[in-house]
């Protein structure tokens, strides 16, 4: 029996995007090559809201964040974490020999721009890394007072890892100011596993032009040269059948209209938090919640396990909690394509289950 996903990513692909991938190759030295991540790149643009260049990576999204920490780090790199994703970012940084340094808020807590500040304000840095979308403890970092502050400091590079909300979240890369957003198909996107997209702006272009050791195949400044020499193309073999999968949910994620996706996934987020409030006890700041995935307090101390296989007998699947969060609490996402009734046949299944 097909298990419908409502983990945090890989999330069910719809039957006509899956049908792309079936395709006839192409040579990725084509012109057809160029002109099919030609295409996507314009509609990534209207995505991200920028007119910055789009990479796209045959990778998931960790390539493009620890190429983007490693390519943009001039002298020393500032990693906000609000959980794992976060410390990831860290973790990249060191494996790499970039010098950084992480500063943590409590789990369930948000990055502040007032944090945010007190730490630029040292002088110490040049690159920031922020994640949008805590996938472990549900938060939703404001990007909007980070913005205002990073406003004030012109020469340091903003990444941002919008893996789990870029999509499903309206997040306006040029008004914001980030030099490097990135994401992965495979969650809000609504495309399998395999592919990883970022924007980069020509600050972070220039930044990247300084530092000498910037690694080979996450080489962002390697990727933005190979686009703009050899018109749309990449350096090695890109995961083709992917790109025609994304190039066509891309479509229909346009056709959809950004702003009722949005709507979409606010909905069902405030559906599940409505329920986790009733029935267990929401585990980020109310102030903060993110709108593509709930993590929930595990208030009743409930088999998370258990209830996991009786609801793959009934066709679903959640998430245990991340890393030191497994048992304590448990996820949902409602990302991608699902609908309101979707998300309303997976509470109602749950409450069954638990008799709750
Ligand atoms: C899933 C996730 C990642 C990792 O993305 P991959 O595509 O699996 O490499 C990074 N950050 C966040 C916030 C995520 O949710």
């Amino acid at each position: 029996m097909q298990k419908r996903l409502f983990i945090p990513g890989p999330i069910d692909v719809s039957e006509d995007v899956l049908e792309q991938m079936l395709k006839p190759m192409i040579g990725h030295r084509s012109r057809d090559s160029s002109m099919l991540q030609r295409n996507i790149s314009r509609k990534i643009q209207k995505l991200f809201k920028t007119e910055d260049q789009i990479l796209l990576s045959t990778s998931s999204g960790s390539g493009l964040m620890e190429g983007a920490i490693r390519s943009c780090t001039r002298k020393r790199a500032a990693v906000f974490s609000s959980g794992a994703f976060g410390n990831r970012w860290y973790d990249m940084a060191i494996c790499n020999n970039v010098p950084a340094d992480k500063f943590n808020v409590d789990e369930g807590k948000a990055i502040t721009g007032e944090l945010v500040d007190k730490v630029l304000s040292t002088g110490k840095y040049d690159l920031i890394t922020i994640t949008h979308n805590e996938t472990s403890t549900g938060v939703m970092n404001p990007l909007g007072e980070i913005s205002e502050v990073m406003d004030m400091y012109p020469d340091i590079i903003w990444c941002l890892d919008a893996v789990s909300s870029m999509g499903g979240s309206n997040i306006e890369v040029d008004r914001l100011g980030v030099d490097i957003c990135i994401t992965s198909t495979q969650k809000a996107i609504g495309v399998p596993p395999g592919l990883a997209i970022a924007s980069i702006s020509q600050k972070a272009i220039r930044a990247a032009e300084k530092v000498e050791y910037r690694g080979a195949y996450f080489d962002l400044l390697a990727l933005y040269r190979y686009i703009k020499d050899k018109d749309y193309q990449y350096p090695s073999t890109p995961a083709i059948s992917l790109m025609y999968a994304l190039d066509y949910q891309l479509n229909k994620i346009l056709e959809e209209g950004l702003e009722n996706r949005y709507r979409r996934h606010l909905d069902m987020a405030q559906y599940v938090q409505k329920w986790a409030r009733e029935k267990f006890q929401l585990f980020a700041d109310e102030k903060y919640l993110s709108h593509t995935l709930t993590t929930i307090r595990n208030t009743r101390n409930i088999d998370i396990v258990r209830l996991n296989q009786e609801l793959e007998e009934r066709g679903y699947v959640i998430s245990n909690g991340y890393g030191k969060l497994k048992n304590k609490t448990f996820r949902i996402s409602h990302m991608g394509d699902y609908t309101m009734e979707d998300i309303r046949g997976l509470i109602e299944t749950v409450d069954d289950i638990l008799k709750i």
